[in-house]
Order: C-alpha cells, then sequence, then structure tokens
C-alpha cells in the first residue's frame, strides 16, 4: 500500500462518529479540574531536548529509548514532548508564576510522543489529561489532586477502577533504601536482564517496576521502601492516607510502585483498570518536590498526574457507558433550483447565528436524494422550499420521527417556534 495513505504506526485517528465519546471526556475532565480551582496551561508541543533530560531524569525510560527527538534547521537538539509536566514546570519559571498566588493549580490536555512498541492501550502519539499543583506540601494538597483524579472518573461513571498508592519518600531515605535494595539485587547480578543490570547502579527502584519474566520473581523478596521511610516522610504518608479515609476513597498501598519518572518524592499513585489487558494504568501521578529547583526555578513543592485518555475511552467502551447523546441536525431544509437553494442557504445561515444546526444542499442533489440524506443524517426537522413556499413565505416542517406536520412561517418569528418543536422532541 501507498505509504502516503496508510498513517505512522502507532498512531490513531479519531474519527468524526467516535469524536463524541472524546469531547465527553474532556468536558467531565475540564469541569471536574476547573472545580477544584485549576486553570488551564498550553505549552509548546516541542521542547529542547535538555528540558527533558533534566526534568524527566537521564535514567528513565522515557529519556533513555522513547523519545522523539531531532535536529532543526540551525541544529538545536528539539523533542516532542513524552509528558507534560517538564513543559508546564519550565512555563511557569519562565514566565514568573510562582510568583503569583500559590498554590497554583494547573490542568492541560496535551498530545504525548513516545517512541515505543505499539500494542493496545500503547502507542507513539497518545494524549493525556494532565494536572499540576505547585507551592503546596502538605498531604491535604496530596489527596486534593488524587480526589481530583477520582472524581473524572466518577463523574465519567466509569467502575472498577482501583487506587494503588505508595511513599518512594524524600532523596533522604531513599539513600538507605537504594543501598539495601543494591545489595539485595547483588545477589541476582548474574541472572537479570540487561536493562536491570544497568539500572542497578544508576536507578535501583526502576528494578522493581521490570516486566521481564526474568526479573520479576525477584522482587518478591525485595526489601521494601516503606520500611525505609524517615519520620517525616512516614508522617506525610500517615496523613495521606487518613485524609483519603476521610474522603472515603478507596485505595490500597502497594509498595512496589515506583513510577518511572526520576523527579518523584513521597506520595506515587496510580489508578488501574483490569480490563484493558496488560496496559491498565489509566491515570498515574504523585508529588515531586525537587523537581521546580531541578529545572532551575525556586524550591518549590509541586504534584500532579496524567490520565491517559486513550486507555481511558477503552475502560468507558468496555463498560458501554451512556455518553451524552451526540448532537443530532435541527433541520434540513431540501430545494429544487437555484432561487430556492439560495434561499434555503440564507435561511440556514440564519438559523445558524441562532445556534441551531442547519442543513441545505450542497451537493447539488435530486430532492429526492436530498430526502435520503436527511434521514440519514439524522436530522429532527425537515422542510421543503419550493417556489409556493418562497411566494407565500411559508412551508410545512416534518417531524422526521413520526411524519408530522406542522406549518411555520418563514418571518421572523420562524427560529422561536424551531426551537420550541425542537425542546418538544427532546421532552
Ligand atoms: P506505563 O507503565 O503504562 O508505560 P508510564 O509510567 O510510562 O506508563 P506515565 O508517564 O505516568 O506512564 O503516563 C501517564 C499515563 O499516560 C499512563 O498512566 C497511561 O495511562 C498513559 N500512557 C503512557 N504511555 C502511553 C502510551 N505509550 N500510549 C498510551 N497511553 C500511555
Ligand atoms: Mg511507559
Amino acid at each position: 500500500m501507498d505509504i502516503v495513505t496508510k498513517r505512522p504506526r502507532g498512531t490513531e485517528d479519531k474519527l468524526p462518529k467516535e469524536i463524541y465519546k472524546w469531547h465527553t471526556l474532556e468536558k467531565v475532565a475540564r469541569d471536574t479540574a476547573e472545580a477544584y480551582g485549576c486553570k488551564e496551561i498550553r505549552t509548546p508541543t516541542f521542547e529542547h531536548t535538555e528540558l527533558f533530560q533534566r526534568g524527566v531524569g537521564g535514567t528513565t525510560d522515557v529519556v533513555q529509548k522513547e523519545m522523539y527527538t531531532f535536529e532543526d534547521k540551525k541544529g538545536r537538539s528539539i523533542t516532542l514532548k513524552p509528558e507534560g509536566t517538564a513543559g508546564a514546570v519550565r512555563a511557569a519559571i519562565e514566565n514568573g508564576l510562582f510568583n503569583d498566588a500559590l498554590p497554583l493549580k494547573t490542568y492541560y490536555f496535551t498530545r504525548c510522543f513516545r517512541y515505543e512498541t505499539p500494542q493496545s492501550g500503547r502507542l507513539r502519539e497518545f494524549n493525556q489529561f494532565g494536572i499540576e499543583v505547585f507551592g503546596a506540601a502538605s498531604p491535604s494538597s496530596d489527596v486534593e489532586v488524587i480526589a481530583l483524579a477520582n472524581d473524572v472518573i466518577t463523574r465519567l461513571g466509569v467502575k472498577n477502577i482501583s487506587l494503588e498508592i505508595n511513599s518512594i519518600g524524600c532523596p533522604a531515605c531513599r539513600a538507605e533504601y537504594h543501598k539495601a535494595l543494591k545489595a539485595y539485587y547483588e545477589q541476582y547480578k548474574d541472572k537479570l536482564c540487561d536493562t536491570c543490570l544497568e539500572r542497578l547502579d544508576r536507578n535501583p527502584m526502576r528494578l522493581l517496576d521490570c516486566k521481564s519474566e526474568i526479573c520479576s520473581g525477584f522482587k518478591d523478596n525485595a526489601p521494601l521502601i516503606l520500611d525505609y521511610l524517615c519520620d517525616d516522610c512516614k508522617d506525610h504518608f500517615d496523613g495521606v492516607k487518613k485524609r483519603l479515609d476521610a474522603l472515603e476513597i478507596k485505595y490500597t498501598v502497594n509498595p512496589l510502585i515506583v513510577r518511572g519518572l526520576d523527579y518523584y518524592t513521597n506520595t506515587v499513585f496510580e489508578f488501574i483498570s483490569n480490563e484493558i489487558g496488560s496496559q491498565g494504568a489509566v491515570c498515574a501521578g504523585g508529588r515531586y518536590n525537587g523537581l521546580v529547583e531541578e529545572i532551575g526555578g525556586s524550591l518549590q513543592p509541586g504534584l500532579g498526574f496524567a490520565m491517559g485518555l486513550e486507555r481511558m475511552i477503552m475502560v468507558m467502551d468496555n463498560q458501554q457507558l451512556e455518553y451524552e447523546p451526540e448532537k443530532k441536525c435541527d433541520l434540513y431544509i431540501a430545494s429544487f433550483d437555484e432561487e430556492t437553494n439560495i434561499y434555503a442557504m440564507t435561511l440556514a445561515n440564519r438559523l445558524r447565528a441562532e445556534g441551531f444546526w442547519a442543513e441545505f444542499d450542497t451537493a447539488g442533489r435530486s430532492f429526492k436524494a436530498q430526502m435520503k440524506y436527511a434521514n440519514k443524517i439524522n436530522a429532527a426537522y425537515c422542510m421543503v422550499i419550493g417556489s409556493d413556499e418562497l411566494a407565500a413565505k411559508s412551508a410545512k416542517l416534518k417531524r422526521m420521527s413520526d411524519g408530522e406536520e406542522i406549518a411555520v412561517k418563514l418571518d421572523d418569528s420562524f427560529a422561536q417556534k424551531l426551537n420550541t418543536l425542537i425542546m418538544d422532541i427532546s421532552l
């Protein structure tokens, strides 16, 4: 097949017939974020590669293997964003947003690009809804962010999503834990997969994340971070659990959740579905108190999450949820010749300005074919404009659901009348 008519591997077309699901998901996510006081932030699709190297971290899969990096015409290294956090932090620093009232609460919808092996729930271009909150260090903030994600899921009517939480401590307690983890895995050094062998020195916690069959068994007896938390980190984690309990948000503590990204501290969490195969994480996030400083800003606590929208849609589809009904064409105006067609056009334009979805013939179809089309697009009403109707400035509206005909005047009262009739249908 000619590649011109084939999309690149790992990408998806979101087609008009299914786009209402995306609109539903986006509306629920946006409304929920705004109820929590978040404001939208839009950052560039590409950034300097160095931002992700520093902000996502050199030991992560994302930076090591998955980035779409290229040189621009001036030889700068540019990367298509693989995630949303680094760009949001960069924008907040660059635009002085930390000088405004804190906490700064933001949300975004973004496309992400990662060179991964495409499979169900794993694409090379995918969409995320994300939250980033800065300037709030207390456990209430962790729970506010988790509750926001939980609310999006609840408002969508999605069921059977479990929340798993963990704390990965601060750099101080994590140093001790890394030592213990390294010592533990040293005994299996000959058996580890190549990736893990490399991670053993640079980022031992990632060994717990290894999906390869060779290594997965070793983690059963590995030391757990929760046994190494310092008093402050322990208190913080207890505070998070207490507040989740107060909101009656169910969770399980999973000490093996470590997250792939370097900048996380303390709380990490994932919302997981077991209905969409092995790529079950629909939302993941946590606290990243070291990130803003790492990227070049002030010391500023931060936290957030990213929800994978394709995976969310997969769950919504699987549960056959009722979405907001697809918009319906309010009125199809059929015509016969140039004069009546031009009249149909002006009428449609007037109605569109009033917010109706009105259609007329732009394809030069016969009258019969126009009626067929009106049926196909499921128009609520149909109206025929012939020379008689033009002369009399009146016509008949046909309700397509039952064939009922209603005489109307084509004067200034028409839009009002149409509105009433459409309300009647939807009652
Ligand atoms: P995974 O363990 O599935 O690789 P991740 O840790 O790489 O996830 P994050 O970087 O935390 O994922 O991204 C947040 C969310 O974005 C994930 O929970 C998932 O829902 C979604 N996501 C991540 N990578 C992809 C992808 N390649 N295709 C589709 N969705 C993705
Ligand atoms: Mg990944």
